[in-house]
């Protein structure tokens, strides 16, 4: 094969390497992105479960409290009762004394049923709190492997370039100028083989002076269709 081939192709071999990479390398944010996103959905969800306990509670406190001031109401309607001398005036009484007691069982089995969402709110706290820890742990232990993953491939980066600039430095100007055009312009190789005749970039048959060129190896020979620089395959 034509030396200068080969060195094209070593040199297509770390550009691929380098592509895929750049393309990893961009992938690292949004994987971050992504673990942040879980970590502060799991904080919220735990968050809005307190946010309810604390309200159920702030809630039993006030029907307490409703409580409280419907006893006091009878006790000083109980002393009223005792100190009345008319007969209706304590009938009256008596059905205000009722009419309390009435709403005070209403409000006490409120605050029981409220007891009962509080105890319920409570296990839940607890076990989201407990699997919010896990995945608090699991995901710090996703970030750093990703930490570490990102600056492995910042440094293979680093390598392949290295060796890159040192290959191309030995390469035609022209050659090298076609070549880089080529592979941009083709987002996969820049430099392919010709198999019985076809070429594996755009799969179309090359012309039969091309086909020959290529196999006589004396000069670069490109693609008839898709332009890319050509070499012998099987
Ligand atoms: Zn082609």
């Amino acid at each position: 094969m034509h030396s200068e081939l080969e060195q094209l192709l070593v040199l297509q071999d770390r550009q691929q390497k380098i592509r895929q990479i750049q393309a990893e390398i961009k992938t690292v944010p949004l994987e971050r992105a992504y673990l942040e996103s879980q970590l502060a959905a799991t904080a919220a969800d735990v968050e809005s479960l307190k946010q309810k306990g604390r309200q159920v509670e702030v809630e039993r406190k006030r029907l307490e409290l409703d409580v409280g001031t419907r006893n006091e109401s009878i006790s000083r309607l109980r002393t009223q009762q005792y100190q009345t001398r008319k007969n209706d005036e304590f009938q009256a009484i008596s059905h205000e004394i009722e009419r309390y007691e009435n709403e005070i069982r209403k409000l006490e089995d409120q605050e029981l049923e409220l007891m009962i969402e509080g105890d319920k709110l409570k296990a839940e706290i607890e076990a989201a709190d407990k699997s919010a820890r896990a995945t608090k742990d699991s995901i710090a232990r996703q970030l750093t492997d990703l930490e570490t993953k990102s600056k492995a491939l910042g440094s293979q980066q680093q390598e392949f370039e290295t060796e890159r600039e040192a290959l191309a430095s030995k390469i035609d100007a022209d050659l090298l100028d076609q070549f880089e055009r080529l592979f941009n312009s083709k987002g996969d190789a820049a430099i392919v083989a010709v198999e019985r005749g076809v070429c594996t970039g755009c799969h179309m048959k090359v012309t039969t002076a091309t086909a020959s060129r290529v196999k006589a190896g004396k000069e670069i020979g490109n693609c008839g269709q898709c332009g890319r620089i050509l070499y012998l395959g099987q």
